[in-house]
């Protein structure tokens, strides 16, 4: 299949990429990920009593997502005979890991390899990255190998749209956190520089802001944080999930509804001619229409408010009369508002903010009523890049560090 582009002369500027590739299973598919019904339906295929199934599938889930097996062999409340007809046609298996990387402040960035497509083709690299605080530790996790956007910013934009990744491969992410950091019951917790010691969770929080535009994958995201949010299960609950998006608005009403996570956008301008440039989407979905699902998200209070993302670039959307503007347009919008550093990348046209502009900015947006976005001291030495995550293994760079941290969203 080759990559096709929007149709000419829908939208000028606005490039809309299909996928290269479509995900083929395995003759042997992962647990991983399925719902609790797709759970009884593989039981059902491998012949186990309907009157049984309810009672295996929280077996499963048990071992699955409690205990964090990764072999049908652990789950030692079940049979032999029932481990080996499973092992028969299923795994439990998560992607795999080819790099860790830790970094001194504790962040650690994986490197996930996903199966290409049916011809056996290359396979795929996506991030996963954690941010510990002393009072939670939050995962970022991709949902796209690429993206369906080109935002002019954004380093995965430049990238070819592969394809979605699987409800599995996004749940998959979880627990690969929780394997690497040790956080499954009766295993030994990681311990170590940065770790959060205050919070019992070590993965407490989840966003959605790796690789990838979330609600160009609904469904997969949608079930894919069901089962992370579930309460026998992973349990992260959904206060302390975010989803991202760059602005799809037709589709911010139903992740309220189906999914009910948090919600963050992508602002990044406040005047729909900058916008256009910089997330090109709002050609086709302007600002205004964009606050107004946002005024509309179910379950908005001020209890549970939207984080407008807002990167700073120098010269570009950076000036006192943008974080005026910015407040202004906000008004009336239960919001948090999170500032984040700019990540270069090879080629791209942008720099970051100088460190005085996003302070001057940061004062303008805290004086309106809102919590200083740019927290320090902690905030000053690490930032990181979500939304540019790569698979070079590099040690983080300062400003990597601090910008993932500003996604991080520390209150
Ligand atoms: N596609 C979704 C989620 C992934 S990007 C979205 O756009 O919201 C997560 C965040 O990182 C977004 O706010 C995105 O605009 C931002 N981002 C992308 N590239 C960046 C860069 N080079 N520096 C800083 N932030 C960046
Ligand atoms: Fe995709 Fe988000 Fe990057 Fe835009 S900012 S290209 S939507 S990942």
């Amino acid at each position: 299949m080759t990559e096709m582009l929007a149709p000419a002369g829908t939208i000028p500027g606005l490039v809309e990429k299909t996928p290269l590739e479509r995900y083929v299973a395995p003759a042997k598919p992962s647990l991983v990920g399925m719902s609790r019904a797709a759970l009884a339906e593989a039981l059902a295929s491998i012949g186990v009593p309907e009157a049984q199934r309810k009672m295996r599938v929280q077996q499963l889930w048990h071992w699955l997502y409690v205990r964090g097996a990764t072999a049908f062999d652990d789950m030692t409340s079940v049979s032999k005979d029932l481990r080996h007809a499973f092992d028969a046609r299923f795994t439990m298996e998560r992607p795999q890991v080819s790099a860790e990387q830790i970094s001194v402040d504790g962040t650690r960035k994986w490197l996930l390899q996903l199966p290409g497509d049916a011809a056996g083709g290359r396979p795929h690299e996506v991030e996963c990255v954690y941010i510990p605080e002393a009072d939670r530790g939050t995962l970022c996790v991709s949902s796209q190998v690429g993206c369906t956007l080109a935002c002019s910013f954004c380093h995965t934009g430049t990238q070819r749209l592969v394809r979605n990744l699987t409800a599995g491969e996004i749940v998959g992410q979880v627990m690969i956190a929780r394997d690497r950091l040790g956080e499954w019951l009766g295993r030994e917790r990681a311990r170590g520089e940065g770790l959060p010691t205050a919070g019992e969770r070590l993965v407490s929080n989840v966003v959605m802001m790796g690789m990838g535009e979330p609600l160009y994958n609904f469904e997969a995201v949608r079930d894919a944080l069901a089962v992370v949010a579930d309460g026998d299960g992973l349990s992260i609950s959904k206060r302390r999930i975010t989803l991202s998006t760059s602005g799809v608005v037709p589709q911010i009403a139903r992740a309220g509804s189906e999914i009910g996570c948090m919600l963050a956008i992508s602002l990044h301008a406040v005047h729909d001619e900058l916008r256009n440039e910089l997330v090109p989407l709002n050609r086709k979905y302007p600002i205004a229409a964009l606050l107004e699902a946002c005024r509309n998200y179910p379950g908005l209070s001020n209890a549970r408010r939207i984080t407008f993302e807002y990167v700073m670039l120098k010269g570009v959307n950076d000036s006192l009369a943008d974080a005026k503007a910015l407040v202004r347009l906000l008004g009336g919008i239960p919001a948090k508002i999170n500032l984040i550093p700019f990540n270069p990348w090879p080629g791209t046209r942008y720099e970051c903010s100088d460190w005085d502009q996003i302070e001057k900015f940061s004062e303008v947006v805290f004086n309106a009523g809102y919590a200083s976005p740019v927290r320090t001291p902690r905030g000053r030495d690490i930032l990181a890049a979500c939304g540019q995550l790569k698979s070079a293994t590099e040690k983080l760079s300062a400003r990597e560090r601090l910008a993932l941290r500003a996604m991080a969203m520390t209150d």
